[in-house]
């Protein structure tokens, strides 16, 4: 029952109007139903082949978000059963999301992925790259995806002070694009920034989505 108390203690360590991810990567889809029937019903994965092989084993009814880096060649396997796509890098991925959501008869809500760690290694865009998205007439003319805001991951370090300047940085992005962009657009309201080891540096600093595996799970098994 460790995964139950897991849960409730995390719940009870966000605020009621921040939107908790369950990271389930590498959990079986029994483990995962155990959070279910703890009522929980929002659930991300990384990786495209794990979430097309358990979504079918888990119920209808779980909210899935895709966190990971996303080839275009995939987009189609997730489209139908993704709620959001937190990891948008791209124009052209962006373009092949709506037009198999387009294929789908679905609306994909999606988040743009920025590079805000020091870290080489880690996906996402910059600021300037974003405005091109959000300024391309290409961009205009998607109807089936929706842009909902940004996210981030900080540098994996213990500088808390580091990590925070980071999650300001999405932040302050977040603001420049909605101000910029989405002033007259309620959909573009979230920013997706903190994991187990910094989720309240994240809270603080006024994310609205936190993604969590850890601290529900207990450490990975990576095989
Ligand atoms: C794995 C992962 C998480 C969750 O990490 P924990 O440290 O286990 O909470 C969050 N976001 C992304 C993008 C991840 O890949």
């Amino acid at each position: 029952m460790y995964i139950e108390e897991n849960l409730r203690k995390v719940e009870q360590d966000i605020p009621e109007n921040v939107k908790l991810v369950i990271v389930s990567k590498t959990q079986s889809p029994e483990v995962i139903r155990k959070v279910y029937d703890a009522g929980h019903r929002v659930f991300g994965e990384n990786k495209v082949q794990e979430l097309v092989a358990k979504q079918p084993e888990l119920p209808e009814d779980i909210e899935w978000h895709f966190i990971g880096h996303l080839q275009r060649n995939k987009v189609r396997q997730i489209v139908p059963v993704t709620a959001m796509i937190q990891s948008i890098d791209s124009l052209r991925l962006l373009r092949e999301v709506n037009k198999e959501a387009v294929n789908a008869n679905r609306v994909i809500d999606c988040l743009l992925q920025f590079h805000i760690a020091t870290e080489e290694s880690k996906f996402g865009l910059e600021l300037k790259e974003a405005e091109e998205i959000v300024d391309s007439p290409i961009y205009e003319e998607m109807q089936n995806i929706r842009l909902c805001g940004v996210m981030g991951m900080a540098t994996f370090t213990d500088d808390k002070k580091l990590i925070t300047q980071e999650f300001s940085h999405l932040r302050s992005i977040f603001q420049k694009l909605e101000n910029t962009y989405f002033s007259n657009d309620p959909a573009f309201r979230e920013i997706s920034m903190g994991m187990t080891g910094d989720y309240r540096l994240a809270i603080d600093q006024g994310s609205t989505i936190v993604r969590i595996g850890t601290a529900i799970f207990g450490p990975r098994n990576y095989v």
